[in-house]
């Protein structure tokens, strides 16, 4: 004796008590309703992460932001900026360029006893403010 197919109310034909067709529609809604709202909460997460930095770092590399931060809490612990590479600018003794990667270097200003980050920059964004160019 050979199962029989029925047809559901949703018009499919399958065996079983309910559509599996359905079935698996429901869920892969349902995960991707979930996966979405999971986007959302990282998104809002990431928002409010660089709400609390002491700079704007929003629009750069996720690995320059990462560096960018380390850079930060160092310098506020007190840590020499010479211990990440970073030098007085030619022109402007009291501006630091520390390098965050080898594409972006960040701008702190020397209060005397302490630094303060100003700006993250690009290597080209950094090339216009160097002496001569203007
Ligand atoms: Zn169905």
């Amino acid at each position: 004796m050979g199962k029989r197919k029925t047809i559901f109310d949703c018009g499919h034909r399958g065996y079983g008590k309910a559509c599996h067709r359905c079935t698996q529609e429901l869920i892969a809604q349902q995960q991707s309703v979930e996966l979405l709202a999971e986007k959302q909460t990282q998104k809002q997460e990431k928002e409010a992460s660089f709400a609390r930095d002491l700079i704007d770092l929003r629009g750069l590399p996720d690995h320059v932001v990462t560096k960018a931060r380390a850079i930060i809490a160092a310098l506020s612990e007190n840590k020499n900026y010479r211990d990440f590479g970073g030098k007085r600018l030619r022109h402007n003794r009291w501006i630091v360029s520390i390098p965050v990667t080898r594409n972006y270097r960040m701008l702190c200003e020397d209060c005397g006893t302490f630094l303060i980050p100003q700006k993250v920059l690009s290597h080209e964004d950094y090339n216009v403010c160097k002496p001569g160019s203007h």
